[in-house]
């Protein structure tokens, strides 16, 4: 297993070509845009290196029976899944950001599970190479960026009846040792400062749009492969230095990227999925239930890094014995932990797919994402209500240390005898990192907008099945039980 510094060192060797502001840059591990994703992907590798989360960070390789990051883990039991979020609300806790590892080891795990499916129903051979990938995946310790979203240009189009052909990624050449892909994928999290993209489909897929129902790995250096990083709320504060970036070691979310294939050859060991569109919806389906799982994970660390913030200003401000200020820390732990249950709820009532490989709930996994893009947004309101208007006015640093008007700064922004003005800003410009604009977004839109969580609710929900329940006690239909207990 790497560590973070050898996480941050293999990244150096890579060719990625990645642009910021228009501008390629040198090193992803290193650009003031990007080195704080970086940061938050080393956390993945260094705290597999601390005892106190062995077996939560590591897990055993059901393909070599060796330790690995459980990052890189083909969940086996339910007991797994429980882990897996155990671990990613640790280091949401650590990170108060996005650490963005989790959507590859989700991809891996859909890939496996419905290639092995694929192969049962026709006869294709993708699950060994989906083994083969996989080991080694762990053997290298690498960091998987997982692509799902395509640009989709008209929503209201098939994949294939798009004016033009490359909105959604697709093949556009078949060879004997592989294919050739183009189009782009949008909102990619971590794929700058990945080892390997992991791509799957977006869609449901008919039989028109089979050139569109592909699945592949890549080096996300390859030729042809172009990331531009996307600009997020206060992004310019990245280029300074000290407390106005808020979170100062690990940013906002996960430095998103559009990301450009442009006719970018795969060998075929890297192809697991080349047309066979009748599984498209079920890779679809498991990879975003996977990710959805995670939402009361590492958000629920996040919010208590919000939470720990806003009790922190709390006390700054004198304020914490007030019964409305009390009152409101209760809700946000309230609400964190909604979330969190739903994730471990999803997680232990997870089953066996037919690869062997646990799936989660699909049903809990959705409302588990569907409550984030709410009660995150609640968590946030309730932390500004509490952190007070000085997060939106604030003094910058650069008055703080200001020959002249330092001294006013210093004296006018202290709280209660023995909080700094600093230590009360570093808490203001945290909660204002975290609350704000880009993070809120993610907790809106990633794994999948709300209506695609809906979807899936209703497609879950059973309503025949409970129309059953309904029309039984109102005497439409017999109740078979309550007849054998009064015969
Ligand atoms: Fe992982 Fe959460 Fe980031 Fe998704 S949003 S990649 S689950 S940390
Ligand atoms: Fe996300």
């Amino acid at each position: 297993m790497m560590n973070g510094k050898q996480y941050l060192e293999s990244l150096r060797k890579m060719k990625t070509e990645a642009y910021v502001f228009g501008e390629k840059i040198d090193s992803v591990a290193d650009h003031p845009f990007t080195w704080e994703h970086a940061n938050a992907v080393a956390m993945t590798y260094e705290l597999a290196h601390d005892p106190q989360y062995k077996g939560l960070m590591t897990a055993t390789s059901h393909l070599t029976g060796k330790e690995i990051n459980r990052f890189t883990h083909i969940h086996q039991s339910s007991d797994d899944l429980v882990r897996k979020v155990k671990m990613l609300r640790m280091i949401g806790r650590k990170t108060g950001s996005c650490f963005q590892r989790c959507v590859g080891l989700d991809a891996m795990n859909a890939v496996y599970t419905t290639t092995y499916e694929i192969d049962q129903k026709l006869g294709t051979k993708y699950f060994e190479r989906v083994k083969d990938f996989m080991r080694d995946v762990q053997q290298k310790d690498l960091m998987i960026g997982g692509a799902m979203t395509d640009v989709k240009g008209d929503r209201s189009l098939r994949p294939s009846q798009q004016a033009d052909p490359d909105m959604f990624v697709h093949i556009v050449e078949r060879r004997d040792d592989g294919i050739v892909v183009r189009g782009a994928k949008a909102h990619q999290t971590g794929s700058a400062n990945s080892h390997m993209m992991l791509v799957m489909p977006t869609l449901n897929m008919t039989a028109t749009d089979a050139d569109y129902s592909v699945s592949f790995v890549v080096p996300s250096d390859e030729k042809g492969i172009i990331h531009i990083l996307g600009r997020q709320t206060n992004d310019i504060r990245k280029f300074e230095k000290g407390i106005d970036r808020g979170n100062l070691g690990y940013g906002i979310v996960g430095g998103e990227a559009l990301v450009v294939f442009d006719d970018v050859f795969v060998p075929n060991e890297h192809v697991f999925m080349a047309g066979e569109h009748e599984f498209s919806g079920m890779l679809v389906e498991r990879f975003a239930s996977y990710h959805r799982q995670n939402y009361g994970g590492c958000k629920a660390g996040v919010s208590d890094v919000i939470i720990g913030g806003s009790y922190s200003l709390a006390q700054a401000h004198g304020v914490q014995d007030a019964s409305h200020v009390k009152d409101k820390l209760t809700e946000m732990v309230h609400l964190a932990e909604t979330l969190y249950c739903g994730s471990i709820a999803c997680s232990s009532e997870g089953a066996p797919t037919k690869s062997g490989a646990y799936m989660v709930d699909p049903l809990l996994a959705n409302v588990t994402k569907q409550n984030v893009t709410r009660l995150i947004y609640e968590i946030c309101r309730l932390s500004q209500d509490i952190a007070g208007g000085i997060v939106a006015t604030l003094p910058s640093q650069k008055d703080f240390r200001n020959e002249k008007i330092g001294k006013y700064v210093e004296k006018y922004m202290r709280g209660k005898e023995g909080v700094s003005a600093e230590e009360r800003a570093r808490l203001v410009r945290l909660i204002e990192n975290l609350s704000g604009g880009t993070a809120l977004i993610e907790s809106m839109h990633g794994a999948g907008s709300p209506q695609a969580q809906r979807i899936m609710i209703l497609r879950q929900g059973n309503l025949p099945l409970k129309a059953e329940y309904a029309k039984v006690l109102a005497g439409i239909k017999e109740d078979e039980v309550l007849k054998k207990i009064r015969e």
